[in-house]
């Protein structure tokens, strides 16, 4: 073989080369020390030299694997030499950059960090959509958007006039938002059922009517109701589901699509269920509101019991409950609330009282 094309060997602590025969492995590479000194063939014991950690340059027709990093350590391969293609590949393999290691994944994890950025994506824009909604949608947007969503409604029961002025005496009986006018609706429907619009518009169902024992669980429902109004749970929901569909309205610079979106999600609003932190501030806020009108809170508590007895009757009828779920845990907050203000005056307000005989016959 020309000794040109002998790899050479610098162990860090001669100055002179040492001349070796590499044996390559997946992993790692075998130097072989074989040569004459002093006229006799003196052999060195093998070592074995990691790819992982080694880097390389090429440097006037040689390839130099530094070793440990240090820089005094390192192997000199010629190019003419049969192993200077697979040791610069194993060196690669063994230490990528970051696309390579990205590459070297397994699709299945690929795959994955793929759906995570998806999702997390997903969620920011779930968050900085309603987030930054609130800050610019005034009460007055609200409440158009509120009245389209109900023109979306009106076909889905026949109202009930009747009822529909009665239960509005008793909201306007009440003081039940500062911000908003809240205007019920009574749709003749026997689902158990109520929810909020944006903006102040209340939609009861007489199913619900039909389950309450007393005018107060009817204060009980619209102060509930109206909290969710007052705290802007619906928009917040709505912007939310809706969050995707709004930015691809607001990256093509669509104005009117935003509104459509919002009414195309209609129906999920009409199925909305708030998160349980929603439904506790519904709660709180709606028996502080029972309290400033002199109710007592302990008609919260009775609503809830009614829901729960209706859902025992049947439950396909129910959607209040999955809706705003009635759990033991918002049984028992009531429960408690009532009971701090149990030792107070209540007042009976005469016309939820006088309404509500009318309503139940
Ligand atoms: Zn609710």
């Amino acid at each position: 073989m020309n000794s040109a094309a002998i790899p050479l060997y610098y162990d860090g602590k001669t100055s002179a080369g040492q001349p070796v025969d590499i044996i390559t492995h997946e992993k790692e590479m075998e130097f072989h020390f074989t040569f004459p000194e002093n006229g006799f063939h003196v052999v060195k014991e093998p070592i074995t030299i990691n790819y992982t950690g080694c880097t390389t340059a090429h440097v006037a027709e040689h390839l130099y694997v530094y070793i440990n990093g240090s820089g005094a350590e390192y192997l000199a391969i010629p190019f003419t030499h049969p192993s200077y293609l697979t040791i610069r590949d194993n060196i690669i393999h063994a230490n990528p950059s970051w696309f390579g290691r990205l590459m070297n994944m397994h699709v299945g994890v690929l795959a994955f960090v793929f759906v995570m950025l998806l999702v997390g994506g997903y969620f920011a824009i779930a968050n900085v959509v309603p987030w930054v909604g609130l800050k610019i949608i005034s009460p007055s947007q609200e409440k158009l958007m509120g009245d389209k969503l109900f023109q979306a409604f009106v076909d889905i029961g026949e109202t009930d006039s009747q009822k529909t002025r009665l239960v509005n005496e008793v909201a306007h009986a009440l003081e039940l938002s500062k911000t908003y006018n809240i205007q019920v609706t009574v749709l003749q429907n026997k689902e158990v059922n109520a929810f909020a619009l944006p903006g102040g518009r209340i939609v009861v169902y007489t199913g619900i009517l039909k389950s309450m024992k007393s005018g107060d669980e009817l204060a009980a429902l619209l102060a509930h109701e109206a909290s969710h109004i007052n705290k802007r749970h619906s928009l917040r929901s709505l912007l939310r589901s809706s969050a995707v569909a709004i930015l691809i309205s607001v990256a093509l610079n669509d104005a009117s699509g935003i509104a459509s979106v919002l009414v195309e999600n209609a129906e999920t609003l009409r199925n909305l269920g708030y998160s349980r932190n929603l439904e506790r501030e519904a709660d709180a806020s709606g028996m502080q509101l029972l309290l400033d009108n002199h109710i007592d809170p302990i008609a919260m508590r009775n609503l809830m019991l009614r829901l729960q007895e209706a859902y025992g009757k049947a439950p396909d009828m129910i959607a209040f409950l999955s809706t705003h779920p009635a759990t033991q845990e918002r049984i028992d907050n009531a429960n408690a609330f009532a009971k701090k203000y149990r030792s107070r005056e209540y007042a009976v307000n005469a016309v939820v009282s006088k309404n509500w005989d009318l309503i139940k016959n």
